[in-house]
């Protein structure tokens, strides 16, 4: 048994995609959405372990609440600052992941899109924007530039990676001074929640963008947002948030069941939900 821990969880995706997964190998296993109040997480926890469950996700709120209650975090994970995945090995020891960043990873691996000596632009700089900065600077980024509203969120962002990544070129900017760092970047990213159904979108004119420049937008609901829809018009490649969403549950299934993923039926089961407004 998998599951995850949240408060609420009732919205959450991953029990229908992974269960889908699990009936396609034949894996009698279940994932079960467990609703836990922050101040449950603790025996949450330790509840799941005595019960000899393999592993969960976390989500909302408890990311970052849950790390000191594990055994050992990731590398990843402690750099990026909060945990999506636990693996409980069968001695009962935890271990945290963050699959956010592989997600988008594998979203851009998938479509054929470089990471390595590239210059890269991430609009947002909260959770996801984390997840997503330590993914590129992993794959090989040449250049980062963090652009948010909060100016002091976007700065202890790129002075908190700068620590890890001293080598690579890590700026900030606030959101107002990104439409002019377009021209210069290779890849350019909305990590921010603008454009997700009932917000605003996300208007940046993608005019001045270099022609082979791939525009990603974390928001899966809608699939197609404002951002990527003009993005398109320009006929510029465009990445859609459903990947990340999907592959950090490729990602977390790999770990807690050790086989590959079966990609295609994960992508029908989430892709049914969302089209169908969950
Ligand atoms: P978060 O930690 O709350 O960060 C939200 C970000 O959006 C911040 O940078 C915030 O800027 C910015 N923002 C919100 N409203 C804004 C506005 N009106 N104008 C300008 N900036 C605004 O959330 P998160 O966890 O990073 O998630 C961000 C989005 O990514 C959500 O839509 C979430 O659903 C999506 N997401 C997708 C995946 C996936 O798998 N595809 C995974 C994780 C998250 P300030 O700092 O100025 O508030």
């Amino acid at each position: 048994m998998v599951g995850i821990l949240g408060y609420p969880v009732d919205h959450s995706l991953s029990p229908p995609m992974h269960n889908a997964a699990f009936q396609a190998l034949g894996l009698d296993w279940v994932y079960v959405p467990f609703p836990v109040r922050p101040e449950a997480l603790e025996s949450a926890v330790h509840g799941l372990v005595a019960c000899g469950v393999r592993g969960f996700n976390v989500t909302v709120p408890h990311k970052v609440a849950v790390m000191k209650h594990l055994d050992e975090i990731d590398n990843t994970a402690r750099i990026i600052g909060a945990v999506n995945t636990v693996v409980i090995n069968s001695d009962g020891r935890t271990r945290g992941y963050n699959t956010d960043a592989d997600g988008f990873i594998r979203s851009l691996y998938e479509e054929s899109v470089n990471v390595k000596g590239t210059a890269v632009l991430i609009i947002g700089a909260g959770g996801a924007a984390r997840a997503i900065a330590c993914g590129m600077l992993r794959e090989g980024a040449r250049e980062i530039v963090i652009g948010n509203r909060t100016q002091e969120k976007a700065r202890n962002l790129a002075e908190h990676l700068k620590k890890s990544y001293s080598q690579v070129d890590i700026k900030w900017v606030p959101l107002t001074n990104v439409p002019a760092l377009i021209p210069h970047c290779d890849i350019i990213v909305n990590a921010t929640s603008l454009g997700m159904k009932g917000q605003p979108p996300l208007e940046i004119d993608l005019s001045s963008a270099k022609p082979d420049a791939v525009i990603c937008d974390i928001v899966y609901s809608p699939i197609h947002t404002e951002f990527l829809s003009r993005a398109r018009e320009k006929g510029l490649k465009i990445i859609t948030g459903d990947g990340m969403l999907l592959h950090q549950g490729t990602k977390a299934f790999e770990l807690w069941t050790g086989h590959d993923a079966p990609v295609d039926v994960m992508r029908r089961a989430l892709n049914d939900l969302l089209n169908s407004g969950s």
